[in-house]
């Protein structure tokens, strides 16, 4: 993405944005009937993410050379994802103890979402379970990220020590990675539109629900998004700026293409295509890097989610009037961090894991129905913290990583 044009693209997503919200509200009707536009924009960011995570998981792994020199990246890489996403919880339970949004609620919903109903009868074992692919084609055909991850990861690994023969088949994904990467330039000359569309719908279809934004809710909205400004705003360019020696200022605004995505899609794995160009090509992060961080993260490293579903679960316990003691804060501490790990790039999977931290502690499935309202607003957010925090992860681990020691095939970006 050149330099101008960019700077055109990125202006342009604002613009529809902000006049997709405004639109939404005051012509609904007729941004309902640009939903369509909305979603071809988000099914084609689907279209390339399978491809580009398995491709760049591949040649991610496979560039860094052999894998059983990988202890250092690996290592780092987990540890940044751990380290963050500790630090947003506790900014998350520090804030909820404080501002204490649930005092005071009276009506608690009732009815349990179905995916959350869904979601509750699944363990931590099935989680565990789900891990491996009994079939990589159906993962894929189920978007169902995780597993093809763990695929690619293993298929990337062994690549490296086959020696000659693996040569050719690395050449492949390359090539495929690169081309999927063009495309992604192509979509998103669309990025406009599509943000216009997605924006201008959803705030439509949820007219009802800005008066609750408004008013009722609002302390937990608040707390909620106090919470993600100070992890996005003051501890990640923090981190950045120490350990991935980059400016956050110049960082974020070469990333606004990425987060104006995360926000209007509320997909951390249909922004990725996005955040995996603008990293390299705009903030000039090493590949190696980035294409192994990056996919991985946008799976498993949310730090917004983690902060989100620690400060809701506090929530719902103080509307059901339970003091939860400290030992059970740092339950919803661990589970809160576990249950990020778990959900996936997709909208909503935040408040479905949810139901593990509910669950550890004790608390009523049916807390979710009074968040699930305020969901599609919260979700975009805590999406823009996540994809943010990849974002850094992936300069602090290129700047912190001994990638120079490894025996790479350092790669250019198509
Ligand atoms: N929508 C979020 C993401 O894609 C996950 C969540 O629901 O928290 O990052």
């Amino acid at each position: 993405m050149k330099g101008k044009s960019g700077n055109y693209i990125l202006a342009g997503m604002i613009a529809g944005a902000v006049l997709g919200a405004v639109g939404g509200y005051l012509w609904g009707d007729f941004f309902l009937s640009l939903e369509f536009i909305g979603t071809i924009f988000l099914n084609a960011l689907k279209m390339v993410v399978i491809p580009l995570i398995i491709a760049s998981m591949i040649v991610g792994v496979t560039s860094l050379g052999d894998v059983r020199k990988l202890g250092g990246i690996t290592w780092k890489t987990i540890l940044y994802y751990l380290v963050t996403t500790s630090i947003s919880v506790l900014i998350g339970l520090i804030l909820v103890n404080i501002i204490r949004p649930g005092i005071g609620v009276g009506s608690i919903g009732s009815f349990i979402p179905e995916i959350v109903a869904e979601s509750g009868k699944k363990t931590l074992i099935d989680v565990l379970v789900g891990l491996i692919p009994a079939n990589i084609i159906q993962a894929a055909s189920e978007t169902n990220v995780l597993p093809l991850i763990v695929f690619s990861l293993l298929f990337g690994g062994v690549l490296t020590t086959i020696g000659e023969k693996g040569r050719p088949v690395i050449a492949f994904f390359e090539g495929l990675n690169a081309a999927i990467m063009k495309l992604v330039i192509i979509i998103l000359y669309f990025a406009p539109v599509g943000v216009l569309a997605l924006i201008g719908s959803i705030v439509a279809q949820n007219r009802s629900s800005l008066d609750q934004l408004a008013s009722g809710m609002g302390f937990y909205i608040l707390t909620v998004i106090l919470g993600l400004f100070i992890h996005g705003v003051i501890i990640l360019p923090i981190i950045l700026k120490i350990f991935g020696k980059k400016h956050p200022g110049t960082y974020f605004i070469n990333m606004g293409q990425a987060l104006a995505t995360a926000f209007s899609t509320a997909s951390s794995s249909a922004t990725l295509p996005l955040t995996m160009e603008l990293v390299v090509e705009k903030n000039r992060i090493d590949n190696r890097a980035a294409s192994f961080v990056l996919p991985l993260g946008a799976t498993i490293n949310m730090d917004g989610t983690a902060l989100y579903e620690a400060v809701a679960a506090l929530f719902i316990a103080q509307i059901y009037g339970v003091e939860l003691g400290a030992g059970q804060q740092v339950i919803v501490f661990l589970t809160a961090t576990l249950a990020s790990i778990g959900a996936a790039g997709i909208p909503h999977a935040g408040t479905v894991t949810m139901v593990f931290v509910l669950a550890a502690v004790g608390l009523p499935l049916e807390g979710i129905g009074l968040i699930w309202a305020i969901d599609w607003f919260l979700d975009r957010c805590r999406t823009t913290v996540n994809v943010w925090g990849d974002a850094v992860g992936a300069a602090v681990i290129a700047e912190t990583a001994e990638l120079d020691g490894l025996d790479v095939q350092r790669r250019t970006s198509a």
